[in-house]
């Protein structure tokens, strides 16, 4: 690549909340050669990037700087102009208390090509998840966004807290305040602002774990010691608090305040998560198995060119199908290789998408389990002298391929795919985990809970952590819980992911 195409984006990467991410920001992201990002932003959407994305954390805490602002600026220069397409994400947006502005400056004096995408900033996501307008027509005619952390290599405040005191009808909405927080309102305080005026802090704006209080200029410090609230917070003064009490919408849904731990595997969707925080809760997601393609490729050829000879396929999992499909279709480009194959599954995910292909599923037993669905091939009537073969992973199905020969079918195995475990030692939601705990767990799969068992020393619950209750999506994955002694708390009433949730909205209710 010549050095004319190298580019830096400054990237605005929202206040947390994944659905608050621009739609460039997400192109920009899946295109990158180089990822450069902060502390704040959402570990998920480094996710997003290609697997070749060379990936930077240059992440800094509050006074801790990991990486000196001088040397990020370098990277990002040094990468431009090796012609790579380079992501600079920071929280929040770009140019708002985030030194985007000297990064951009000194992009301009390198000669580098850059652009800047902005994001919505914490003061804004803080107003709309905490229900606090930010203007409100005769209250509020001004907003003024302000930091209260400075410069440490200056002596003298820059911010002269006392004249903001004066103003009237303003909005303060103050970053990085937290540390300073007595000081600060006592200044304003100084400069004229009523003790009454109302006043908040909203740490964590837009996540699951947003936790927020309000009281006056004169009270608020002591509040926020007593509720431990601490950075990342936007404090915000003036009439437009008191609004906090009647439209706090986030603060009112039904999972609020929540910890909910999920172990979906790194490559499945997110539904499951996207659906718990559109409830409020706050997501932990312990990445406990990987699921990927692991074809016996002899195996394979063998069974394909075969295929005709079987009466049955059967998949245990929607992965397994999509694994098939994939490889089927490259050897054979027309469905109708097929023949007349019948096609038996357990799981309607599974069903699912088997009949995105056209197909249609012939046995499928009411409840999810490998035994069930041996069940009702056998009461087909058609497995005497039949041939099967059984799509799986590297784990399982042991039970339903005995029960299927017992049926006196033939049975053939295909192994498709592989789970494996993921190390959990360093993984910082894990650590979160093993440190607070949460108020429940979900299981969509018995190979998780086959995993989070097999983890279990990594992921061992500090004695103060609260202890969550179990909940399993049908019933394959609580027979799997209760033999690994975990037996759920809570089953959903079908096994999907919907139900899951109605279930443990009514188990932590009457928690
Ligand atoms: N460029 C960022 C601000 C970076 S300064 C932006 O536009 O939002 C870091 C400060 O932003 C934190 O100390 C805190 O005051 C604020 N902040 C960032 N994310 C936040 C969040 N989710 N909730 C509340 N405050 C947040």
């Amino acid at each position: 690549m010549s050095s004319s195409t190298g580019i830096v984006h400054l990237v605005g990467a929202g206040p947390g909340d994944l659905g608050l991410v621009t739609f460039r920001a997400k192109e920009l992201i899946s295109a990158a050669d180089v990822l450069v990002y902060d502390y704040l932003v959402h570990p998920e959407l480094v996710k997003w990037c290609r697997a070749e994305c060379e990936v930077f954390y240059v992440g800094k805490k509050a006074g801790c700087h990991t990486v000196p602002q001088d040397e990020i600026e370098a990277l990002l220069v040094t990468h431009a102009k090796a012609g790579k397409k380079v992501v600079r994400l920071k929280g929040g947006d770009p140019f708002i208390f985030g030194r985007g502005g000297e990064e951009a400056r000194t992009l301009a004096k390198s000669g580098v090509a850059f652009e800047i995408v902005p994001g919505v900033t914490a003061a804004l996501a803080a107003g709309a998840y905490a229900g606090i307008p930010l203007t409100l027509r005769n209250t509020s005619t001004a907003l003024v966004f302000l930091t209260g952390h400075e410069d440490p290599t200056k002596t003298e405040t820059q911010v002269n807290w006392r004249s903001y005191g004066a103003l009237k009808n303003t909005t303060l909405a103050i970053y990085m305040g937290m540390g300073r927080l007595a000081f600060i309102l006592d200044e304003l305080m100084a400069g004229g602002l009523s003790a009454t005026t109302p006043a908040a802090v909203v740490q964590w704006a837009s996540l699951g774990r947003q936790r927020s209080v309000t009281g006056t200029v004169a009270d608020l410090a002591s509040r926020v010691e007593k509720a431990g609230l601490a950075a990342p917070a936007i404090i915000f003064i003036g009439e437009v608090v008191r609004e906090h009490e009647a439209i706090d919408w986030f603060g009112q849904l039904p999972l609020f305040g929540r910890r909910v731990a999920i172990t979906r595997t790194r490559d499945q969707n997110s539904e499951l998560r996207e659906k718990l925080e559109v409830l409020g809760a706050e997501v932990l997601e312990l990445p406990l198995i990987t699921i990927s393609k692991d074809v016996d490729k002899y195996g394979f050829v063998e069974v394909l060119a075969e295929l005709s000879g079987y009466d049955w396929i059967v998949f245990t999992s929607a992965n397994g199908v999509r694994y098939f499909f994939e490889d089927f279709l490259k050897g054979y480009p027309d469905i109708r290789a097929l023949g007349l194959l019948r096609f038996a599954c357990i799981g309607r995910a599974t069903a699912r998408e088997i009949e995105r292909h056209h197909i249609k599923v012939e046995c499928m037993p009411d409840t999810a389990t490998g035994a069930s669905l041996a069940d009702a091939l056998i009461a087909t009537g058609s497995l005497d002298h039949a041939k099967v073969i059984v799509v799986t992973g590297n784990l399982n199905r042991d039970k339903l391929v005995k029960k299927l020969e017992a049926g006196r079918a033939i049975v053939d195995r295909m192994q498709i795919y592989k789970t494996e475990k993921t190390d959990l030692t360093a993984d910082p939601v894990a650590d979160d985990f093993r440190q607070h705990g949460a108020d429940a767990i979900l299981f969509a799969s018995s190979s998780a809970a086959e995993s989070f068992h097999a983890q279990g020393d990594s992921l061992k619950l500090a004695p103060e952590a609260r202890k969550p209750i179990v909940g399993s999506i049908g019933e394959q994955t609580t027979d799997s819980l209760t033999e690994l002694g975990m037996p759920p708390d809570f089953v959903a009433e079908e096994p999907s992911l919907d139900d899951l949730l109605q279930s443990l909205i009514k188990a932590l209710g009457s928690n």
